[in-house]
């Protein structure tokens, strides 16, 4: 009995705890976080390799508690698509997004597209595309200024509410995204039973691509196969200006990344876009 409860015991090691206690203190939180306005989007822009111009923007979400620290989107996202809290934080994404859009308009700005992460979770709530239409009139966007991206997990996913989520969305004029390409289990097939508009090739590919001819292959091959099927491509995680250029080489339509900006406070990217009409 006594080893027993040694064994037992060692179950619950120091990191074990702390790996619950941080859970439960971010869920909990995060059940209050929009209530506690403490929500904010930052937006990262979207460069066309061919003009060098910011053409459109992801919106990516931070979460400052009242108190306590910054929290970044990958330590909170995956606690609330388990929690459900996903839904009513990702309408609020949705929302916020669009009226940003709206704003950078009325201020004279290029009709940039705007692109927002969304979860399955939410691809499953049977009124989600009824959701992206209030908020597209709300601000007053016509639906194609709005791209929605999912991951590769939706193409394998079988529920057939996702689908009928993915075909309203065709319906309604949104454009769909694929992100993370090349990370997931999904294979180049599963792109024919969608209509995507745009593939966006995932960092880990770009990252070594000035130094990896391996990598520049792959590209190559996904850019070969987006054209095909008429797909965008937009690069992620472009750092430097040698990724740039051989990404410009490959035919890769748009650019992201910290070489042109990280992602920035909706003011700041205002401000980017009123340095490019000046000049
Ligand atoms: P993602 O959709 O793949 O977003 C791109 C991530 O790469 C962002 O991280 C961005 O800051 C980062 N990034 C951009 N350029 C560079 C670069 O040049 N170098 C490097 N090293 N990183 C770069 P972030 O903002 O921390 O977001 C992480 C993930 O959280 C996102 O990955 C997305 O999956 C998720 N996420 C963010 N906002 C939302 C949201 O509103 N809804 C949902 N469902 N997920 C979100
Ligand atoms: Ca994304
Ligand atoms: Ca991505
Ligand atoms: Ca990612």
């Amino acid at each position: 009995a006594k080893n027993q409860g040694r064994n037992t015991f060692q179950f619950f090691t120091p990191e074990f705890n702390h790996w619950v206690t941080e859970r439960l203190r971010i869920e909990n939180g995060l059940r209050h976080a929009l209530a506690r306005n403490e929500m904010r989007l930052h937006f990262q822009p979207q460069v066309s390799l061919a003009t060098r111009r910011i053409v459109g923007c992801e919106a990516l979400l931070r979460w400052q508690p009242t108190e306590g620290e910054l929290v970044m989107p990958d330590r909170f996202i995956p606690v609330a698509e388990e929690t459900g809290l996903i839904v009513p934080i990702g309408h609020w994404v949705l929302e916020q997004a669009c009226r940003q859009l709206a704003r950078w308009d009325a201020e004279g700005g290029a009709p940039i597209r705007m692109a927002v992460n969304v979860a399955v979770p939410q691809l499953r709530q049977p009124d989600f595309v009824d959701s992206v239409r209030q908020a597209l009139q709300q601000a007053g966007l016509a639906p194609g200024r709005l791209e929605i991206e999912v991951t590769e997990s939706v193409l394998l996913d079988k529920d057939e509410r996702i689908s009928r989520t993915l075909e309203g969305l065709l319906a309604l004029g949104t454009k769909l995204s694929l992100d993370d390409f090349g990370t997931g289990y999904a294979s180049l097939s599963y792109l024919r039973n969608f209509r995507f508009d745009v593939l966006k090739i995932d960092r880990s590919f770009v990252s070594e691509l000035h130094r990896n001819e391996a990598d520049i292959k792959l590209i190559r091959a996904i850019i070969s196969i987006a054209r095909d099927l008429s797909l965008q491509t937009v690069a992620e995680g472009v750092e430097s200006e040698a990724q740039l250029e051989i990404l410009q080489e490959l035919g890769c339509n748009l650019g992201q990344g910290y070489h042109f900006s990280r992602p920035v406070p909706a003011d700041q990217l205002g401000e980017l876009m009123r340095g490019e009409r000046e000049a």
